[in-house]
């Protein structure tokens, strides 16, 4: 690990004006902030990530889970995720954001992540991880080592030639299928941006993940209220029961009227470039009796555009068997879709 400066601040302003200066995170920020470091701190040991200064800010008071005063959920960018997955109205309204949450890493791990951490989590693909291999995430023009190399866990969906590499977190998924909005202080302003615009796909540059600019500071997320007696939930397919990242998930959302489905969120994790919603599954979903042959369609129409490597392809069959089920699961509405 390279030598660092920390430093301290407790004041949003203060936060914003400290990194304003360095480039963002995937373009080799100088100056980082840090809250709970479970992903910061791992990679700054492997010399992936090498700030000179990290920038503290749980002083920052953003910590917070409350309901917004017009419906719907304000969670604080540095609300842990013990917190959030525990809090009774995400427990109540959002179950599929605290199964997705509980699913990921370990209890310690999650009593220090953050929201916002969690938002900005970096892939686990082997060679982003190892400095002795050519990645294009983190070192641009480097080359893709994963194409011709092992692929197993990375993404079939958004990739590109450049990088295949998944977002690993549990937690973005289920904020996709929630249509979140995350929003941002930077030396700008404040601005919102919803979850779906919040993420870039590889394309030709996968070391900028995110459209974040120097400075940015998510200060919190917003969840807009689910229609009353939508059923919500998350199954989590990996190769161990826990401490495990996704092979294939699926965060579900789905209100029905009578035998028919009037409302479908529909977000997949361990398959996607990026948190992957499938507005096509949606599509499929809409007004259909909700039936196994209709979910089924649907998670054909959501992984339509696969593109497996060389060792991932069982990947397609696995994210559709997940779906099918998940939309069962919660048709049927079940409370949890563990797997
Ligand atoms: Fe790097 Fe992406 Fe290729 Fe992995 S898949 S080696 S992160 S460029």
């Amino acid at each position: 690990m390279q030598p660092f400066e920390l430093v301290t601040v407790t004041s949003v302003p203060d936060a914003v004006k400290a990194q304003s200066g360095s480039p963002t995170a995937q373009q080799g920020a100088t100056v980082r902030f840090i809250a709970g470091g479970t992903n910061l701190v791992d990679y700054m040991k492997l010399n992936v990530e090498t700030p000179r200064q990290l920038v503290d800010i749980n002083g920052l008071g953003l910590d917070k889970v409350e309901p917004e005063p017009g419906g719907g959920l304000r969670i604080g960018a540095l609300a842990r995720n013990s917190d959030v997955a525990h809090h009774e109205l995400v427990k109540a309204q959002y179950s599929v954001l605290s199964q997705a949450i509980l699913s990921g890493a370990s209890t310690q791990l999650r009593n220090m992540a953050t929201t916002a951490g969690n938002l900005l989590q970096k892939t686990r693909c082997v060679y982003y991880r190892d400095v002795a291999y050519g990645c294009n995430k983190r070192q641009p023009g480097s080359g893709c080592s994963a194409i011709d190399g092992h692929n197993r866990t990375l993404a079939i969906l958004g990739v590109s030639d450049h990088c295949i590499a998944n977002n690993p977190s549990d937690q973005n998924v289920a904020l996709m299928a929630l249509e979140a909005v995350i929003h941002v202080t930077g030396a700008k302003g404040e601005r919102t941006i919803p979850i779906g615009q919040f993420y870039l796909l590889p394309g030709e540059t996968p070391q900028r993940e995110t459209v974040l600019e120097p400075g940015d500071l998510i200060t919190h997320v917003t969840i807009p209220a689910l229609p009353e007696g939508t059923k919500s939930l998350y199954l989590k397919l990996r190769d161990r029961a826990s401490y495990e990242f996704a092979l294939a998930s699926a965060a579900v959302a789905v209100k029905q009227n009578g035998p028919h489905i009037e409302f479908a969120r529909v977000a997949l994790g361990g398959v996607g470039a990026v948190p992957w919603r499938s507005h096509e599954a949606e599509r499929v979903l809409h007004g259909k009796a909700a039936n196994a042959a209709n979910f089924r369609a649907a998670a054909d129409a959501a992984l339509k555009g696969a593109k497996p490597q060389s060792q991932n392809g069982f990947k397609v069959e696995l994210a559709k068997r997940c779906l099918t089920y998940a939309l069962a699961q919660a048709a049927a509405h079940k409370e949890s879709a563990h797997a």
